[in-house]
């Protein structure tokens, strides 16, 4: 999301006059967009503020932002740890960045409003290249999970029009993308009028030189029966689902506020299984939750071993300040949230392989993307389920070269637990 956000802000300041520098030294404005979900993140973003400003010594003209979630959560501290900020600006303040870039003076101009209305539709983001890219549906969450900060920095949910998706999403498919990845907090709660998300998508499919349609994030509790069914009959829309279930344990789940027990989430599961043939999935896990226990966490192990996930995000909880379960506390030690997130790293890591193991030997369609990282005229793309492939770019015979935006079979060869290796079929 923070890719299309940035996208979305470069746009806006292109439209003012401004062109973008290659890397920061050359840049007049140096503008970070960043992400409040962990505290890991945090750090990250105030390491790099203290390098940008021995640019700002060197060249005190530079102005420098600080953008997005974390701007929004803690503006306070952070104006305290790096005074030399010119801008602040959460998410809902893009359109305002050219005027509070003008204004920063002595004092750093800060908008953080939150605004129920922005969505950014009349904005189309500047795609960055290649055959995918991201096109925000919805933004903000209604949710309020436990743990979760979202609602309090992003606001709270409203979906985009759907003629300005299709305006968007057709001037993507002019400039040569083939495949678009709808972005929401929780895209699958989307719903403009009478449009709800299964209807978006098909509406998308019907976009000419649109091949593949994928969505990110879903909830489970917002999957409905017209999704999985949309996700089964349109051809287009990818046979990969992300079913974020974030502990395995009810008590758990609970406390977390996330609003389904485990049995709900299996009984989903099996009904996306037998409907979308198959179907990936994936999933996001937080271990060492406040009040987790070891046989809550035992719980999440059996999940992950009865679901067999494709792949899954898996992190450590990090109590975020205003959301609702900080004044919980954090009983878990650091030490056993690191031994708990290793050993589900480990288990996930046997059934990624499990899985793509059962791969080997079957035929399937591939985006190309273009060469694959490790060189030596491989090229990479995705399956249908979001799986790396990688082939030679060559034809059996050697004449023709496989192009990027191209869609080839390849037979798997070989398996890892992160890429397939495969051959032109
Ligand atoms: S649904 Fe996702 S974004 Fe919304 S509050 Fe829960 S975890 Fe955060």
């Amino acid at each position: 999301m923070n890719v299309a956000d940035s996208q979305t802000v470069s746009a806006v300041l292109r439209r003012a006059g401004y062109v973008s520098a290659e890397r920061a030294e050359d840049a007049d404005v140096v503008l970070l967009n960043t992400c409040a979900i962990r505290e890991h993140a945090e750090e990250k973003v105030l390491h790099r503020l203290r390098e940008l400003a021995r640019l700002k010594q060197s060249r005190p003209e530079v102005k420098l932002g600080l953008l997005g979630c974390m701007a929004q959560h803690n503006r306070v501290a952070i104006m305290e740890k790096a005074a030399f900020l010119d801008v602040v600006a959460g998410p809902d303040s893009y359109r305002r960045l050219p005027e509070m870039l003008g204004r920063a003076g002595d004092d750093a101009s800060i908008d953080v409003r939150l605004d129920r209305a922005e969505t950014y539709a009349d904005i189309t983001p500047d795609y960055g290249g290649g055959v995918r890219a991201y096109v925000t549906a919805m933004r903000g969450c209604d949710k309020f999970c436990a743990f979760c900060v979202v609602p309090y920095v992003r606001g709270r949910e409203r979906s985009i029009p759907p003629s300005d998706l299709m305006r968007e999403v057709g001037e993507l498919a002019g400039r040569g993308v083939k495949e678009v990845v709808l972005l929401g907090q929780t895209v699958n709660a989307y719903r403009f009028g009478d449009t709800d998300f299964s209807a978006l998508l098909k509406m998308i499919a019907s976009i000419g030189g649109i091949e593949r349609i994928r969505f990110m994030s879903p909830h489970p509790g917002d999957v409905s029966d017209s999704l999985i069914e949309a996700i089964a009959t349109e051809p287009k829309v990818q046979p990969h689902l992300h079913l974020p279930i974030q502990s395995g344990s009810d008590r758990i789940l609970a406390a977390m506020e996330r609003g389904y027990m485990v049995a709900e989430y299996l009984d989903l599961v099996a009904r996306v299984r037998a409907a979308i043939l198959g179907v990936a999935l994936s999933t996001d896990i937080i271990v060492g939750f406040h009040g987790e226990e070891d046989s809550d966490f035992e719980a999440t192990m059996d999940i992950m071993r009865a679901v067999g996930y494709d792949s899954a995000f898996m992190f450590k909880y990090s109590v975020r300040e205003h959301t609702r379960a900080f004044h919980l506390g954090d009983s878990v030690s650091e030490e056993e949230k690191g031994r708990r997130l290793s050993a589900l790293i480990a288990l996930q890591e046997e059934m990624s392989l499990m899985r793509n193991r059962a791969m080997i030997g079957r035929e399937f369609p591939v985006l190309v993307e273009g060469p694959a990282r490790r060189g030596g005229g491989m090229m990479a793309g995705k399956t249908p389920q979001f799986k790396t492939a990688i082939f030679a770019g060559d034809t059996a015979a050697g004449v023709e070269r496989v192009r990027a935006g191209d869609t080839v079979n390849v037979r798997v060869d070989s398996a890892t637990g992160h890429s397939l290796m495969c051959s032109l079929a």
